[in-house]
């Protein structure tokens, strides 16, 4: 699969990037790790996001490639898409590709559609980022200190630092190499871990003091409204990781954070501590995905509707483990 994506890349002139919309470290670093090297192949190459590139990574060096998508379509050879599962979580982007494009999808979750004409779906690599480091290798791809701290963030941050469940010797083979390759271990850690804004630390403040415990305490849950978020005057992007405080608890099986959105719907983001409790799965019921410890999906309705419903559905998977 890596010969056949490397020679569409290599045999086309326009190509496309991009990834999921709220994009983390991982579909960023990806999607600009691929457009750095892409570029050093002389290759003419947009990076698109719909949500462009959060002032929050900055840090990753090349974010400045990174656009929102236009209005109109653009042709191109190859269009490559990074870290996404569906092709909805792309949002705007796929009005601004014209047909004619040949999709590459290359992805590590498991709930992936395969909507792509060539398909690199890898759920046992913990990070996409992990995914483009081997094909970068494979496919003999000089790895430039700042493609290297790119993909290094990508692993980093979908890894929990080197933490979660995925996280094998063959992720310390690439966080190895990526150091090798000029990786400033902590400078890098310091933007990603400690250089939260103080918006966001009010949020966890919020947060802390309004979780709720359910299943007999083996679920932590946060809601956030609307009404909430606008008086907090939090962003969006101030929400990611929040979720990891509450599964830090002992006995924690599952995080969910239940976030109201503007148009009806709920974000849901839940997260798992078990492999026996399979968050994707239930996400899936919802028409949400993502990876079997950490998933989400976005639901109709208000959001006490959405987290009873939701609830009940986590807690029966725990209580069928017991
Ligand atoms: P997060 O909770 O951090 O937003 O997302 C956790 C994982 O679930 C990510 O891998 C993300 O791609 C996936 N995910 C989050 N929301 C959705 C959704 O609405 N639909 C799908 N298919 N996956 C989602
Ligand atoms: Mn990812």
């Amino acid at each position: 699969m890596f010969d056949s994506i490397a020679s569409a890349l290599r045999g086309a002139n326009r190509i496309a990037v991009a990834s999921h919309l709220r994009p983390d470290a991982d579909a960023l670093g990806s999607t600009i790790a691929a457009a750095l090297w892409l570029k050093s192949e002389g290759k003419d190459v947009t990076a698109w996001n719909e949500d462009g590139t959060l002032t929050k990574f900055h840090y990753l060096p090349g974010h400045e490639l990174v656009s929102t998508p236009p209005a109109t379509p653009e042709k191109f050879d190859v269009f490559l898409i990074l870290d996404t599962s569906v092709k909805k979580r792309l949002g705007t982007v796929v009005d601004a590709i014209a047909p004619g494009a040949l999709w590459i999808n290359m992805d590590h979750h498991v709930s992936n559609e395969l909507f792509g004409e060539i398909n690199h779906v890898d759920p046992s690599a913990p990070a996409t980022g992990q995914i483009l480091f081997e094909f970068f290798r494979h496919a003999g791809v000089r790895i430039t200190p700042a493609i290297a701290t790119n993909l290094f963030a990508a692993i980093s941050t979908d890894t929990g630092s080197f933490q979660y469940q995925g996280t094998n010797a063959r992720t310390f083979d690439a966080g190895s190499a990526l150091v090798s390759a000029g990786v400033d271990v902590a400078t890098l850690s310091r933007a990603m871990y400690e250089s939260q804004p103080k918006r966001r630390f009010e949020l966890l403040r919020f947060a802390l003091n309004r979780a709720e415990f359910h299943c007999e305490d083996r679920i932590a849950t946060f809601s956030l409204t609307l009404e909430d978020a606008a008086r907090l005057a939090v962003l969006p992007e101030d929400n990611e990781g929040i979720i990891d405080n509450l599964r830090s608890v002992e006995g924690v099986l599952s995080a969910i954070f239940f976030e109201e959105l503007p148009d009806g719907k709920v974000r849901v983001s839940a997260r798992s501590k078990d492999p026996a409790i399979d968050v994707c799965k239930v996400c899936q019921i919802f028409k949400g995905g993502g990876h079997p410890m950490a998933a989400g999906a976005r639901v109709h309705g208000t959001l006490d509707r959405v987290k009873q419903d939701f609830l009940k559905v986590v807690c029966d998977e725990i209580r069928k483990r017991d």
